[in-house]
């Protein structure tokens, strides 16, 4: 057994629509009528796609097979008991009640399917999960606000932040101002995705016009030093997701991945699978990535430890998690 088998691990950036593995989106098609084009399974990856764009496109084809609140309490569940077997403790994974709505669910009617399925797991495995709601950029902006003025609204426990995902290049924080100000008002947990496609000016803009704690991928950091420093002395955590960047093209392997870079320049960094079967990319894969770029197990465990402590989990759950990684 290596050793990142035995790391208590965790995970505070993936897309929960995302994780459905191919006999998932097989069955559910199946189930639902869904006819899918036969290109979409691939060989290198578990699903086939050429570029960023053809990405998303494939990503909303595999995802559409997602019908009820029944399949999203199989997928919670299965996502959580594959985790749970490969020392997983924590998830916090991101939502869409877009991807819902579209489907003909109501909020929390897919929100009460999720919930079941992360309690039934706890009870299964010890495996302790949170979600976090996210706005879509590329739908613009009044969808984002609805979109977190419902979360708002309709407080749920087990929904613990807010996240930005989409169309990073053309949708820039500048149009999100509004909700984000709204949400901070409210104190209400924020991660952003930025600094994945695009590169410092939208990370700083990020962090400056949306208040987040977390980035969501904020590698591109790396080239403007001053970027980093502002990022250590704000103590903002990056949700890097190697694998995934390395697929999409944004590095060319995981020696020019910054990831190691920020991490000894004293960046908190978590490291996290994003897409899971879009990439071939698992949460265990990631920690062992930083395992071959030179981390010992004590500095694998600080990046569970980092995940957690900044992860928006209730304090109580968070010191008892914290408790087991001593
Ligand atoms: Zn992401």
């Amino acid at each position: 057994m290596n050793t990142t088998n035995q790391i208590p691990k965790a995970e505070i950036h993936v897309h929960l629509e995302a994780t459905i593995t191919p006999d998932l989106c097989r069955k559910f098609a199946n189930k639902n009528k869904v006819d899918l084009p036969s290109d979409i399974f691939g060989n290198k990856y578990a699903y086939e796609w050429s570029d960023f764009y053809d990405f998303i496109k494939k990503y909303d084809v595999v995802t559409s097979v997602i019908h009820t609140p029944e399949d999203y309490f199989e997928l919670t569940y299965n996502y959580l008991k594959d985790c749970a077997s490969n020392g997983v403790l924590y998830v916090e994974a991101m939502v869409s009640s877009t991807h819902a709505k579209l489907k003909g669910m109501s909020y929390h009617s897919f929100l009460d399917a999720v919930e079941e399925a992360s309690k039934k797991a706890e009870t299964d495995f010890g495996i302790v999960s949170r979600y976090i709601m996210n706005g879509i950029r590329h739908l613009g902006s009044d969808s984002v606000q609805n979109t977190a003025k419902e979360v708002l609204d309709n407080p749920r426990s087990f929904l613990v932040g807010f996240g930005l995902a989409g169309d990073e290049l053309h949708f820039p924080p500048n149009l999100f101002i509004e909700t984000f100000d709204m949400l901070k008002k409210e104190n209400f947990p924020i991660t952003v995705h930025a600094g994945e496609w695009d590169g410092p000016e939208n990370i700083r803009n990020a962090i400056n016009l949306l208040h987040p704690t977390r980035l969501g991928h904020g590698v591109r950091s790396i080239e403007e030093p001053d970027l980093v420093k502002e990022i250590i002395d704000k103590d903002i955590i990056l949700e890097t997701c190697p694998t995934s960047n390395i697929a999409t093209k944004i590095y060319e392997d995981y020696k020019s991945h910054p990831v190691k870079t920020l991490f000894d320049q004293g960046v908190k960094v978590t490291v996290n699978s994003d897409d899971p079967p879009f990439f071939n990319a698992t949460i265990q894969g990631e920690y062992k990535v930083m395992e071959d770029l030179g981390l010992n197990e004590k500095q694998l465990i600080s990046l569970t430890h980092n995940a957690i402590k900044y992860s928006f989990c209730d304090e109580e759950n968070k010191n008892k998690l914290l408790s087991k990684l001593s």
